[in-house]
């Protein structure tokens, strides 16, 4: 199995995640309706149709300028916190992959924990908040101890993409903090949060790419 990342599969990768927020776009928003305002699925499937359109009018040469495409993309068709936060990732991980006709695993670690960092920067959320935050921080831990312990890329690939589910699934049982769904407090636990599952997805996407 390839132990890098190429922009071409990236570029498939991410045009296939376009599709799948499409197709989940009423799971997301059922979460969403549950203790927030039930956009979520909307918002994330209007965006990445924007961004399929935009994917397919940039060429899979270079990581960092599809990264980028995507990230300036999902920052200007989403309205609010979900546009700043995944167009901050994107272009996070852009920013340390330009120029690079593929990336290894010390690459991609370094990318996402730069996004990691950004979307920290900009949600200001913490771990336990109930975000998507939930689901990023600990596949980007698991990341890190894979590139550390020595694993391939696609064995790191694979504990990052378990760690997000497993994140994702943490959710349930939070109480949220942050964001609209705070409102409701107590009333928020049992229930799984959007943009934790929306993030899952992005993750997943990047599992696809080797
Ligand atoms: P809105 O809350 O404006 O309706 P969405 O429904 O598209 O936006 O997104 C809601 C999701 O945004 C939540 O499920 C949560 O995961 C995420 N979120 C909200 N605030 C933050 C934050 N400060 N940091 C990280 N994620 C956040
Ligand atoms: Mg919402």
């Amino acid at each position: 199995m390839a132990e890098t990342i190429s922009a071409t599969r990236l570029h498939e990768a991410l045009t296939r995640l376009c599709d799948t927020i499409e197709r989940e776009k009423n799971y997301l928003s059922e979460l969403d309706g549950a203790i927030g305002d039930g956009d979520h699925g909307v918002n994330m499937a209007k965006c990445f149709r924007g961004v399929k359109a935009k994917l397919a009018a940039t060429p899979a040469v270079d990581v960092g300028a599809v990264l980028n495409a995507v990230g300036f993309e999902v920052m200007n068709s989403v309205g609010g916190a979900m546009g700043a936060l995944y167009g901050t990732l994107f272009i996070r991980l852009a920013m340390a992959s330009v120029g690079k006709s593929e990336v290894n695993l010390a690459e991609l670690t370094a990318m996402f924990e730069s996004a990691l960092e950004g979307v920290v920067g900009i949600g200001q959320a913490k771990p336990g908040d109930k975000t998507l935050l939930d689901t990023l921080k600990p596949a980007v831990d698991a990341l890190n101890e894979a590139r550390r312990n020595g694993k391939t890329l696609s064995e790191a690939l694979a504990s990052l993409e378990n760690a997000a589910r497993a994140g994702m699934e943490s959710t349930k049982d939070m109480v949220a903090k942050m964001g609209r769904a705070s409102r409701l407090g107590e009333r928020t636990r049992g229930h799984q949060d959007a943009g934790a599952t929306s993030c899952f997805l992005v993750l997943q996407a990047f599992t696809q790419a080797v």
